[in-house]
């Protein structure tokens, strides 16, 4: 038993020193459980032209196991400053396409571009300061609230910090408990409710004010009154920004330029919510059910 014990108790001790030791982004794939699979091509310049980004799929194939396909050739434009919107069941892909965005993974074959570059092209760095994302489930750092908000924008003052908690919803939250900004979050700390946890990282995102933003089911995990005031925030937000809007409720992707309804990783319908609904097809039979009361649709 005891010599069991020890030689865990230290590796668990050096797991910690290492984790401590990385830069955020390579904290961010440890806490995603998950090895860093790309690598910045020689040379890569950063990403340009960021002031009005086109984002493209082009020909997407993506598996994370070889037999197992989950895109099978996806090809669609967000045209600089406008909404794209994907909806669809669970399962269908959608998480995927923002995994591939922010290059945590290489497509198989075709290519995504902003602005024109391939994304596998320019420095990692660049391209995931240019993205914000608001995840379907946030992971916080083990650090003080403050931290994990200014983490979108470091450097960042404590009144930029809290308006950005203001416009998320989340500062009178904060500033109810005895340590405020400075109260320690995560698994040493605090433990935040999902709504609590989505509402840091709306104010990361606000905070950190990229040209391209990715709302993957971003209000999910909040009540329906904090739902549609965070909308608001999120639409005004998006004003402007290559957005790629994941939806769970079809309320929220009226508005888009195009709406992609995608199952088992291909595009089954396209086009406006008009177009959509005159189509009679899946979406239309989502529509109906959502506005009938059913609430939560397909994701
Ligand atoms: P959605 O967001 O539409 O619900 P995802 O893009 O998250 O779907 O996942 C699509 C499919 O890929 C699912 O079947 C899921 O189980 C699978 N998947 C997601 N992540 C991984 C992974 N890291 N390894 C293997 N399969 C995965
Ligand atoms: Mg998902």
């Amino acid at each position: 038993m005891i010599q069991l014990y020890i030689p865990l108790n230290f590796l668990g001790v050096i797991y910690r020193e290492i984790k401590q030791g990385l830069t955020d982004v390579d904290r961010m794939f440890a806490l995603m459980d998950r090895p860093q699979e790309v690598a910045d091509a020689p040379g890569a310049p950063p990403l340009a032209g960021l002031e009005r980004p086109v984002v493209r799929f082009e020909d997407v194939h993506f598996a994370y196991e070889p037999e197992r396909p989950i895109l099978r050739g996806l090809s669609f434009e967000i045209p600089a400053g406008q909404t794209v919107a994907v909806v669809g069941p669970s399962g269908a892909g959608k998480s995927t396409l923002a995994r591939l965005l922010f290059r945590f993974y290489d497509v198989q074959q075709g290519r995504i571009t902003i602005a024109g570059q391939d994304i596998r092209s320019v420095t990692q760095e660049s391209l995931r300061r240019a993205l914000g994302i608001v995840p379907q489930d946030t992971v916080l750092f083990n650090d003080t609230i403050a931290y994990n908000i200014a983490y979108g924008r470091p450097g960042a003052s404590q009144a930029e910090v809290e308006a950005a908690a203001r416009a998320a919803h989340i500062h009178d939250f904060i500033a109810s408990t005895p340590k405020g900004y400075a109260t320690l979050v995560g698994e040493r700390g605090l433990k935040l409710s999902g709504g609590e946890k989505q509402r840091v990282a709306i104010a990361r995102t606000l905070l950190k004010n990229p040209p391209i933003l990715i709302f993957d089911e971003a209000t999910s995990a909040l009540d329906s009154a904090n739902e549609r005031a965070i909308q608001a925030e999120l639409r005004s937000a998006a004003q402007g920004k290559t957005t790629l809007l994941i939806a769970h409720r079809l309320s929220t992707v009226v508005d888009a330029h195009e709406i992609l309804v995608l199952e088992a990783g291909r595009i089954v319908e396209r086009g406006t919510h008009a177009a959509l609904l005159a189509q009679g097809g899946t979406y239309a039979r989502m529509w109906a059910l959502q506005q009938s009361g059913e609430g939560a649709l397909m994701a």
